[in-house]
């Protein structure tokens, strides 16, 4: 973790605000109020920082934590959270024994992976708590419903040994973001008739979970025992078509700045990065951002990208390099180390990771989650 003081003269930096996260997590916790909320925190917290994102998001009432890999839920370990986590991305070896030791946890969604499971129990020597996923109808990961007898029954057999506990059965929305989308309503019936299945077979599970962001704000039906909710924790919307994060009393959490490293005129007629795709219409001044590709600034950006430098927006002119990008400031001057702002909350006018994502195509999770490790998190309401 980079610890540097926020007002140091950065490269680039990702700033997070860890005040942001709590407040976020508390909103989402009023939505969903009869529910627990699990902080998702996959992907070095869709690119904020792992560890502290979710030391900041049990702190606001996260009683659960939410990891795609085995390997994140032993970070947060290792790192020193002792709530329940829960990993949901497996492959057969698992680690599946780790993760029983460090009271994961772990996800099934077949009958292969809960052998492993039972095998990796013994050789622990402790019951493995076992959350069950039923593919109401992603076509992801998950159980098909015609094979979800047999796998509850298996499960519900191998708990009658102590090898495990059923302590959740889940699934995930396709569509939770287009409100009133055919599948939401037929993926809840299906999870319905999968939950009936599995309490007649005798599974009392703690969690009964199929909400994520979206779902948690604009679904109550969908929260049940449990919301997952990741990119409103970070205080983006789920998409742009539900609503603002203000809408939802949510802050983006994560500024992304770099110092301008070189700031110069030029004549008419200069060609600008790599393949001369932009060229300056008449005498200008160009401001070098030291912060490209392998940052995650999204190449797809050049061109089109933008950028708040000296007061204003600008666009990125000519291509996005593996380190570096250049804007055209016209008439206006800065001076070199001044404070290119690529996106934030929106406060001081600058653009944020949504319009990024809509300037090139995307969604504001890839904008964000693609921060690259090159780039220092610093983190502020520690
Ligand atoms: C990533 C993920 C979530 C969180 O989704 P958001 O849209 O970011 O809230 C929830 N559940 C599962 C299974 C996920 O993979």
């Amino acid at each position: 973790m980079n610890t540097a003081p926020p007002h140091l003269p950065p490269r680039v930096r990702a700033v997070v605000d860890l005040d942001a996260v709590r407040a976020n997590v508390h909103a989402l916790r009023a939505r969903a109020a009869v529910a627990e909320l699990m902080a998702v925190v996959k992907s070095d917290a869709y690119g904020h920082g792992m560890v502290p994102c979710a030391r900041a998001a049990r702190e606001a009432g996260a009683s659960w934590l939410g990891t795609a890999t085995p390997e994140e839920a032993l970070a947060l370990r290792a790192a020193g959270d002792t709530g329940r986590v829960l990993a949901w991305l497996w492959t057969p070896g698992g680690p599946w024994k780790q993760a029983i030791e460090a009271d994961v946890d772990v996800s099934a969604s077949g009958l292969w992976a809960l052998r492993e499971i039972v095998a990796a129990a013994a050789e622990a020597g402790r019951g493995a708590r076992v959350q069950l996923k039923v593919d109401t109808g992603l076509g992801r990961n998950g159980c098909q419903p015609a094979d979800w007898r047999e796998l509850v029954d298996a499960a519900r057999a191998a708990e009658s040994t102590g090898a495990l506990r059923v302590t959740g059965i889940w699934s995930h929305f396709a569509c939770a973001d287009e409100p009133g989308h055919p599948s939401i309503e037929a993926q809840l019936a299906v999870y319905r008739d999968a939950l009936a299945v599995a309490e007649a077979a005798g599974l009392r599970p703690e969690v009964r979970h199929m909400a994520n962001s979206a779902a948690a704000l604009t679904l109550p039906q969908s929260h049940f025992d449990l919301v997952r909710a990741g990119v409103s924790v970070y205080g983006l919307s789920p998409s742009p078509e539900l609503g603002v994060p203000a809408d939802f009393g949510l802050r983006p959490a994560m500024t992304l700045s770099a110092g301008l490293a070189s700031v110069k005129r030029v004549p008419g007629g200069h060609g600008v990065s790599y393949g001369h795709h932009y060229t300056t219409p008449g005498e200008t001044t160009l401001a070098l951002v030291p912060a490209g590709y392998a940052d995650g600034v999204p190449r797809h950006g050049s061109g089109c990208g933008p950028v708040l430098v000296a007061g204003k927006w600008r666009t990125v002119a000519g291509r996005v390099a593996m380190d570096q990008f250049v804007v055209d400031l016209g008439g206006d001057t800065a001076e070199v180390g001044d404070e290119a702002v690529l996106f934030g909350p929106g406060d001081r006018g600058e653009p944020t990771a949504e319009d990024w994502a809509r300037a090139i195509g995307t969604i504001g999770y890839e904008i964000v989650t693609r921060i690259g490790p090159r780039v220092p998190r610093v983190y502020v309401g520690v």
